[in-house]
């Protein structure tokens, strides 16, 4: 097969771009068409819970080119559209308004969508009641902020539902601007399953202590008046009240544009260990799911690094083409989550240690790197405010090295 000489990338998000800039850095000079449904060029999604909500930033702050950056790209850039179709034999992409894109290799990149609760009392035709609310978008950040901070709602009682992450960073921020904050989350500590008990309780913690109350509970579905959210009704019956809900239950993968492509749809895109999901088809960011080298079972991570380091990956890859030498993808994975002023760091899966083991300072001083250690090997590694403690024990994470380490 010959290089390619027309590439889709589909999603115009961070993992989108990335690919983008990467086929261009290594030398790519064919057409080069980038494909997004929202109206804004590539912007970066961390800073809508955290700066853009607070009121902190502005929405050009999170721009992730400015524009003379994307003209050297010299793509094809189709914004405010969606992909509705791939049909691989034909080797094009078709579009929403009618268009089509011929390609001869195509990256996936369009993320994930936020779940919705079941919308009791919603109207009929789905239309979430005016107060509920999902973060994903900017368009989202920026209803939620309104309706935190403007009009009828604004300093009122704002219910996250949702024990993730997500949550736990918009009930900090939403704190922190005024709100009366209920945290509905389903176990006693949530976020221990992401980052470990130690680190979770610690937050819990400082959640408790800047006013969140924080409620145990199922939402089983939205409660509505005049098409006005209420609260939400949970799982034992009771019904819990605010003026304002936002919904954080986790994401699919939006692939539904790919559904009669006859790809692998399972929890993802089902890519092989190179991140190719067919012949001249490549995944990358929240939407990809890969075989972990480690365990061999597929898996997706909805990671902001993530999404950079697999588009390079597939960038490469990509080009390299089906006799080149295309390389297995094995990340070390990385986040942050910022609250209450603090940064937590983790790579690897700190939530599945049976152990901690603090490397230097503690959770009590807000100062810590921990090794996350599970039957004797380190499978994760977290920290506050201890970069250089936490970035020595990547390595260890990667190598899933024996604890305690070995004598050199
Ligand atoms: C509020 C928030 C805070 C976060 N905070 C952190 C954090 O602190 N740390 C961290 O590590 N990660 C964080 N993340 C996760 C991180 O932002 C994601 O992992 C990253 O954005 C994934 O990039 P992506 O390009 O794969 O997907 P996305 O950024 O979602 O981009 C996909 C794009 O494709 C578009 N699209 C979807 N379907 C179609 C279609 N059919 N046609 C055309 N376009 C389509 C989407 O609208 C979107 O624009 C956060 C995410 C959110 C939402």
């Amino acid at each position: 097969m010959t290089a390619p000489r027309r590439i889709a990338v589909v999603g115009a998000g961070a993992a989108g771009l990335h690919t983008a800039e990467a086929l261009r850095r290594a030398g790519y000079d064919g057409r080069l068409t980038l494909v997004g449904d929202e109206e804004e060029p590539p912007y970066d999604r961390p800073p809508l819970s955290k700066h853009l909500l607070s009121g902190q930033w502005q929405p050009d702050r999170l721009t992730l080119r400015d524009p003379r950056a994307l003209d050297e790209l010299r793509l094809d850039l189709r914004l405010g559209v969606r992909a509705r179709r791939l049909d691989r034999r034909a080797r094009t992409v078709h579009l929403a308004d009618g268009r089509e894109v011929p390609c001869d290799a195509v990256v996936i990149a369009t993320g994930v969508r936020p779940r919705r609760l079941p919308g009791a009392g919603t109207p009929g035709d789905g239309t979430p009641p005016a107060g509920a609310h999902v973060l994903r978008t900017l368009a989202d950040a920026l209803a939620l902020r309104a309706d935190l901070c403007e009009g009828p709602r604004a300093g009122g009682r704002l219910l996250v539902v949702g024990g993730g992450l997500l949550g736990a960073e918009a009930a900090a921020t939403a704190v922190g601007i005024g709100a009366e904050v209920t945290w509905l989350v389903s176990t006693d500590t949530p976020l221990a399953a992401v980052l470990g008990t130690e680190t979770a309780a610690l937050l819990t913690g400082l959640h408790r202590g800047h006013g969140v109350r924080i409620h145990r509970g199922t939402a089983t579905g939205l409660l509505s008046r005049g098409g006005r959210a209420t609260g939400v009704r949970l799982a034992d019956g009771t019904d819990l009240a605010a003026d304002t809900v936002l919904t954080a239950i986790g994401s699919e993968p939006a692939t539904e544009w790919l559904a009669d492509s006859g790809l692998g749809l399972d929890g993802g895109v089902v890519c092989d260990a190179r991140c190719a999901a067919g012949p001249g088809v490549w995944a990358a960011g929240d939407a990809a799911c890969w075989p972990d080298p480690r365990t061999g079972r597929h898996r997706r991570l909805e990671q902001r690094t993530n999404a950079t380091e697999q588009a390079l990956h597939v960038a490469r890859n990509l080009l390299a083409g089906p006799d080149g030498t295309t390389e297995v993808y094995t990340p070390v994975p990385y986040l942050w989550t910022d609250q209450y002023g603090l940064r937590v760091q983790a790579f690897g899966s700190p939530g599945a240690a049976d152990r901690f083991e603090p490397v230097d300072g503690s959770p009590e001083e807000h100062r810590f790197a921990a090794a996350c250690v599970r039957d004797g090997r380190v499978v994760g590694a977290v920290g506050i405010a201890s970069a250089r403690a936490l970035r020595g024990l990547r390595a260890q994470v990667a190598a899933h090295a024996p604890w305690p380490p070995e004598p050199a």
